[in-house]
């Protein structure tokens, strides 16, 4: 069972974002911004394009509402997306509030947050869902 199968069983905890009964969204645990969030289906399945058409799509459609959220809730111009999934073989899209490009910038230093921080990231978002 993957990491992120594990956090939707609720035995790994995770700030979680938003979820419906196929996707499930949560806050990057190493986040490169504020607000940085990952969506991912339910099912196992090991990167995005091993989606079947309908999950694709119908993922796509979920992450789409939960930016809309992020830009609610987070201070941003645009939210980026990004799929890489070089670490953790279940099918996971980016999304990240971006001011400038280097926002988007996965090699610059990560932030840090507290715990009661990130829950209180993770219920701006989840309130604007
Ligand atoms: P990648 O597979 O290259 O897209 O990167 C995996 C992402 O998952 C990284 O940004 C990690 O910070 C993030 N990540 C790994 N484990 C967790 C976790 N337990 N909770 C939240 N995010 C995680």
């Amino acid at each position: 069972m993957t990491i992120f199968s594990k956090i939707v069983k609720g035995e790994i905890p995770s700030y979680k974002v938003a979820e419906d009964d196929r996707f499930y969204a949560f806050l990057d645990i190493n986040p490169v911004a504020k607000g940085h969030t990952l969506v991912i289906p339910k099912r196992e399945v090991d990167y995005l394009f091993d989606e079947e058409d309908d999950e694709i799509a119908a993922h796509m459609v979920f992450a789409k509402r939960v930016a809309h959220a992020i830009k609610a809730a987070i201070p941003c111009t645009k939210v980026g997306v990004c799929v890489m999934g070089l670490d953790v073989p279940h099918a996971h899209i980016h999304l990240l509030p971006l001011v400038n490009e280097g926002d988007m910038d996965f090699k610059k230093p990560h932030l840090k947050f507290s715990d009661e921080e990130m829950k209180a990231i993770a219920a701006s978002i989840a309130e604007k869902f």
